[in-house]
């Protein structure tokens, strides 16, 4: 009884104190610069994909929530410059804790996060991101994989690039309810 009249008071007492709840989701308060939030696998200036499907990121998650299927490239089939690409990627958002383990084993830099936080789903297969989920969108100038390699002839050539270019994709932290809403209009 006593036990019931103590919770009550807390509620009552906090009746009356300065709310803190953000009116989310009419106003979207910016997160820190440096947010975890949904991961981005980039691409190269000329839209071929940073991810090697090395699986270094997969083995350096705490929370096996990481699945990458590595493939070969050819000079007719080209996701990536150099020997591999992920044929497959997916991470499960249902077992990341946003720790960014992976984005720090991560060796070219193909794999990193946004500050999108707006993940929530009611079922579990929609918290597992596909790769086209994951891509950084087409910017200008970028061109669909499969092709040939355009900044040079080797997977050198684009790292050594890199330093001057980074080729992050620009446009690929809009939220996905950016992206639905468009979609929808
Ligand atoms: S942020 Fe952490 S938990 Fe999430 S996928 Fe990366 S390593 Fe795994
Ligand atoms: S995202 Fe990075 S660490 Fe993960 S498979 Fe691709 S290249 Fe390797």
């Amino acid at each position: 009884m006593f036990g019931t009249a103590k919770s009550f008071g807390v509620t009552f007492a906090h009746m009356f104190k300065k709310q803190v709840t953000e009116k989310y989701p009419e106003v979207r308060t910016p997160t820190a610069p440096r947010y975890h939030g949904r991961h981005i696998l980039n691409r190269h200036p000329d839209g071929l994909e940073k991810c090697v499907g090395c699986e270094l990121c997969a083995w350096a998650c705490p929370a096996d929530a990481i699945f990458v299927e590595g493939g070969d490239n050819t000079d007719k089939t080209r996701y990536s410059p150099g020997e591999r690409y992920a044929v497959d990627y997916q991470i499960n958002y249902a077992r990341c804790i946003f720790c960014g383990l992976c984005i720090e084993a991560c060796p070219t830099r193909s794999l990193t996060m946004s500050n999108e936080y707006e993940l929530a789903a009611d079922n579990r297969r929609d918290l597992i991101f596909t790769k086209e989920q994951l891509l950084a969108p087409l910017l200008e100038g970028m061109e669909q994989p499969p092709h040939p390699m355009r900044l040079g002839n080797s997977e050198k050539d684009y790292y050594v690039k890199a330093l001057d270019n980074p080729g992050t994709s620009v446009g690929a932290e809009k939220s996905q309810a950016e992206a639905r809403q468009e979609a929808a209009e």
